[in-house]
């Protein structure tokens, strides 16, 4: 095969506590999945989930010794913090029940689904695409991936954000609107899944504008930490 430039390298995330490396295919995201998050963006009740992507070259590695650091965006005065659960999938498939979604999953990461808030509330507004709010380059820091065997019970886990030290976010992956196996169900009715996709699943409520030069340190219990610095 004859490319006609070199193909862009394979995005991966590393594989926690081995040398392998997990190779990244897409990244789908949940809209609005915690309830006190959906009623601080104004919305009440359950409704269906619904998705969104991230290119998969939007992956930032926010290693857990010494912080990433990550460019404050383009065309922005508010970049927002969201923190969340990420699954990761291993074994692909199509109209995926909830109860068979366990298999699917290959591990679990923690995420920032980071967001051009003024963005995407004008794009809102005008009833456009996201993208621009969401998609953009390195809008998607995370974790080293802990395979699923060694994670703790993710599904009762605490998920939480501080900013400098301080609280911002902090809930139960309990809360989740949608649960991971109801998310994997959505989404795979919607999506033939691939190995290689990860799925960010929803952030809680006390998401908020960061400035460079804020440290970012978030979790989910039994998975590695983040920590991120924005300059
Ligand atoms: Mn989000």
């Amino acid at each position: 095969m004859n490319y006609v430039f070199p193909p862009p390298p394979v995005t991966s995330v590393p594989v926690l506590g081995t040398e392998s490396r997990f190779p990244v295919h897409r990244i789908y995201c949940v809209g609005r999945n915690y309830e006190d998050h959906a009623r601080e963006m104004g919305f009440t009740g359950r409704e269906p989930p619904f998705f969104f992507l991230k290119p998969a070259d939007a992956l930032v590695l926010a290693a857990t010794d010494e912080p990433a650091l990550l460019p404050y965006p383009s065309l922005t005065q508010d970049l927002h913090h969201e923190v969340e659960l990420v699954v990761a999938i291993g074994e692909g498939g199509g109209n995926i029940a909830a109860a068979d979604a366990p298999k699917h999953i290959f591990g679990y990461a923690v995420g920032l689904d980071m967001t051009r808030r003024d963005l995407q509330g004008e794009m809102k507004k005008q009833g456009r695409p996201w993208c621009i709010g969401k998609g953009f380059d390195a809008s998607a820091p995370i974790t080293p991936i802990t395979p699923a065997g060694q994670a703790l019970d993710v599904a009762r886990a605490a998920i939480w954000l501080k900013v400098n030290g301080e609280e911002r976010q902090r809930s139960h992956v309990a809360q989740l609107i949608w649960s991971v196996g109801e998310v994997i169900e959505h989404l795979s009715r919607a999506w033939q899944l691939v190995p290689g996709d990860l799925i960010y699943t929803g952030t809680p409520a006390g998401v908020g504008a960061v400035r460079p030069g804020d440290l970012l340190e978030g979790g989910v219990d039994g998975l590695a930490p983040l920590r991120l610095r924005i300059v």
